[in-house]
């Protein structure tokens, strides 16, 4: 606490003395009390006393004085010092001259002298109290100043933040009344300035309302609750807007604010949430359920089946030759042939089914409430139907079938895992039939597919372990009932699984490479077998060999073959070789050089499952092929399809047109060889006259002509 000092000034020494003495009587113990003889020793005292931090709560001043008078130095004084009270002591009562002072300087009381000594004490003791109580008040008057301002920060801050904010935010008392909202909450809520610059929040919250398009949780009408506690959800609105909304309740009662509600727009956080949702459970190319989505939704179909008793399908889909088409036009046309095809699947299931992509070219259906086999029979070959006719993507013509395997639950089991390995049992055994063609499981058909797929590393040792076989199948000349070709075809016997399609194996060959020393062995083991067949023949007899794509790729080929036919003496003109159409497509100016070489060397060339590739009729004419082989998935349904008899008879005049012998492969029935031979066609290969045989049985064929049902 500081010192405080009590100033007394009288140019009248006996006087000054005498106040002095009785003020330090009353006060001394609490104050200092200081003398002055005159104004400018009175300023200097107080310059002093200030500089050492000393308090002068009162000065008593003398009126007549010398140089300078006490009313003129009170209000010299108060100038300076406005805090200090001031008494004056006058002899003469001027009445001007008090007014005045009590004007300019606060006078706080005058005193007449002579004074009497109890009335001095009691005026002063007075004057210190009101100085205390202004001191005290001015005190607190500063600290409310202080405070005040502190709270006009604080709000300056509170209204940027609330502006800055991320949120909009919405701020209501507990008499439903919105006190406050930010730029941004109208901005959200899309409500006009013009709206929210009345301040009727009422109508904001009802704009507001209006704007909401989903039923939702949280409760925008006035609260009255009176617990603290807060809440989340989502609102979307109708421009299409997610809103997350959080608001919290409280009880403040001085402020009345009840509750707070922020909202934020969650939309594009949203939508990646829930694109990243999509992409866990769909292909990303066709749009379809993937394998995930697949097993979850079969998980649970297969146990309402179980509660209702009612059966459903599980099939497993693949593309025949899709490979063909992805390596030689290209992913981008896979992707759309991928792409459309999709589209017809999806046509052909009903509502409620599901088709998933599996991977590739491999697709899986879940067909819900079959009441029979049948009826899953039924849609599969819908299915099958719906891909029969050709795609026209990107200028090509493209005709792609299907093989599809059937397992039905509960008859071909009873979880995911077992319906899902036996559907694909029974897509291997479709693939083994000559694709094109649907398969059920059943009991007998254990998984062998499954496990050639684990034999693929085998195959290498196949060749050298001498698993390969040939088969042949006999070219018909219908018109004299005479063999003129034999087809090679090959044959794994697998020492475990038995005879395995090339269907199966020779893509898995074809992948990893082993096609071109098998394609080898073939092309060598066919030479020789007509090259015997040469020596117990009359008439020339060709001999067809299937060449893959991918033995093109060996700049060698030409040396290889050149090889093998000097080496087993076979003339050239006793050699076809038959390709598929991808081969002149994909590298066509290579595949023409070297299809022209073969030519020139007298070899045969015939073009392979002719209408399921995607040249056009007239691109053939680049090409020096003297047979053109119609793919059997024509002939099958060839009596049914008006369609197919009109490609039929195009191909057979095209044929005719440029002097290339047309072969109907896949010829089952009289009715197709009759129906075929009244079109023209004269050169037939199928079942009808014979399936692929061993070589032994094909030398009997060719030695007994009886054996051809030819007419
Ligand atoms: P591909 O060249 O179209 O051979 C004809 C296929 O049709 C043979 O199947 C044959 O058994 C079958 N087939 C013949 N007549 C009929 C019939 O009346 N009805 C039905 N449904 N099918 C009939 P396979 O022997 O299973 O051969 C399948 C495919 O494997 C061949 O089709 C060919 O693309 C390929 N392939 C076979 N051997 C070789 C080979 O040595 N090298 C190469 N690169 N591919 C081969
Ligand atoms: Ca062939
Ligand atoms: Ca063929």
């Amino acid at each position: 606490m500081s010192e405080k000092a009590i100033i007394c000034v009288d140019d009248h020494e006996n006087i000054l003395n005498s106040i002095g003495e009785q003020l330090k009587r009353a006060f001394g113990d609490e104050y200092i009390i200081e003398l002055a003889s005159s104004g400018r020793e009175t300023i200097e005292l107080f310059a002093d006393l200030i500089a050492e931090e000393v308090e002068i709560p009162l000065i008593i001043s003398d009126q007549n004085m010398e140089a300078i008078s006490g009313d003129k130095l009170l209000i010299q004084l108060h100038d300076l010092y406005p805090q200090t009270l001031k008494i004056l002591l006058t002899g003469q009562t001027d009445a001007e001259v008090i007014r005045n002072l009590v004007n300019v300087s606060a006078l706080y009381r005058y005193l007449a002298k002579p004074w009497d000594e109890t009335d001095l004490i009691l005026t002063v003791t007075e004057a210190l109290r009101c100085y205390d109580q202004n001191q005290q008040l001015k005190a607190q008057n500063e600290l409310l100043l202080e405070t005040n301002q502190k709270l006009a920060e604080s709000l300056t801050l509170l209204v940027a933040t609330l502006e800055a904010t991320a949120d909009g935010i919405l701020v209501i008392n507990n008499r439903g009344q919105v006190i406050r909202c930010n730029q941004k909450l109208l901005n959200l809520w899309g409500i006009a300035e013009s709206v929210s610059s009345t301040k009727d929040y009422d109508q904001i919250i009802d704009l507001a309302l209006q704007q909401v398009a989903k039923p939702y949780t949280c409760n925008l009408e006035r609260q009255e609750t009176a617990s603290n506690y807060h809440n989340y959800s989502l609102l979307e609105l109708k421009n299409g807007k997610i809103l997350e909304c959080y608001y919290q309740t409280q009880q403040i009662q001085d402020l009345s604010i009840s509750t707070v509600w922020s909202f934020r727009d969650v939309t594009a956080k949203q939508q990646a949430e829930q694109t990243i949702k999509h992409q866990a459970f769909h292909d990303a190319l066709t749009g379809l359920a993937n394998r995930s989505l697949f097993d979850r939704k079969l998980a649970l179909e297969l146990s309402k089946s179980e509660q209702s008793q009612s059966k459903l399908a599980v099939l497993f889909l693949d593309l025949d030759h899709f490979k063909n088409i992805n390596d030689t036009l290209g992913h981008a046309v896979g992707d759309l042939l991928l792409q459309a095809v999709v589209k017809r699947l999806l046509y052909g299931v009903r509502e409620g089914d599901m088709i998933a992509r599996w991977g590739g070219d491999e697709f899986t259906l879940l067909l819900l409430h079959i009441e029979s086999l049948q009826e899953a029979t039924a849609i599969t070959q819908r299915i099958l139907q719906a891909l029969q006719s050709p795609f026209d993507l990107e200028g090509y013509h493209l005709h792609v079938t299907s093989s599809i395997g059937i397992a039905i639950y509960p008859d071909h089991g009873t979880d995911s895992d077992t319906l899902l390995k036996n559907a694909d049992a029974a897509l291997y055994k479709a693939k083994d039939r000559g694709r094109n063609n649907y398969q059920h499981y059943n009991q007998t058909l254990n998984s062998q597919g499954e496990k050639i797929l684990k034999l693929e590393n085998k195959l290498g040792y196949a060749l050298k372990n001498q698993e390969f076989t040939l088969y042949y199948q006999p070219i018909v000349d219908v018109t004299t009932g005479t063999i003129t070709k034999m087809e090679a075809l090959l044959r794994w016997r697998h020492p475990k699984l038995g005879l395995i399609s090339p269907n199966i194996f020779i893509p898995l060959a074809e992948e990893n490479g082993l096609i071109v020393p098998i394609g080898e062995w073939v092309l060598e083991q066919a030479c020789l077998q007509n090259k015997y067949w040469q020596q117990i023949r009359v008439t020339p007899l060709k001999i067809a060999v299937n060449l893959s794509p991918r033995q093109f790729q060996e700049s060698d080929l030409i040396d290889k073959i050149i090889n093998i036919l000097q080496t087993t003496g076979l003339p050239t003109s006793c050699l076809e070789l038959e390709i598929t159409e991808t081969l002149t497509i994909d590298n066509c100016q290579i595949a023409k050089n070297v299809l022209t070489k073969f030519k020139e060397m007298g070899i045969s060339l015939a073009m392979d499952d002719f209408g399921t590739g995607y040249s056009s009729l007239s691109y053939l004419k680049q090409f020096p092929f003297s047979t053109l082989k119609i793919d059997r998935s024509f002939i099958n349904n060839l009596l049914g399809d008006p369609e197919d008899q009109a490609i039929i008879k195009a191909m057979i005049s095209l044929g005719q047109g440029l002097g290339i012998s047309i072969v109907a492969e896949g010829v089952e029935t009289k009715e197709v060889q009759d129906f075929l031979q009244s079109l023209g066609c004269r050169y037939m290969q199928g079942y009808y006259f014979s399936r692929p045989v061993a070589a032994e049985s094909a030398t009997q064929m060719l030695q007994n002509k009886a054996l051809l049902r030819a007419d």
